[in-house]
């Protein structure tokens, strides 16, 4: 059976204290559109951040 979710620990950089913190992300980027984002939260500012799944890269919402 595939319906197993897989995850791959990552290490981001939180934008907001520089910090490194330690998160999750599902291992399924195949499946998942290039530009796909997962949000993820920071144990360093208690805030939720988003992360590219296909480069690990924080991604800051773009603001107006
Ligand atoms: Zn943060």
């Amino acid at each position: 059976m595939s319906d197993i979710r897989a995850w791959r620990p990552i290490i981001f950089s939180c934008p907001n204290t520089g910090d490194r913190v330690q998160g999750l992300l599902p291992a399924v980027a195949s499946e998942l559109p290039a530009d796909e984002l997962h949000s993820i939260s920071c144990a360093a500012c208690d805030g939720v951040h988003f992360i590219n799944l296909q480069t690990g890269a924080v991604v800051s919402p773009k603001g107006s």
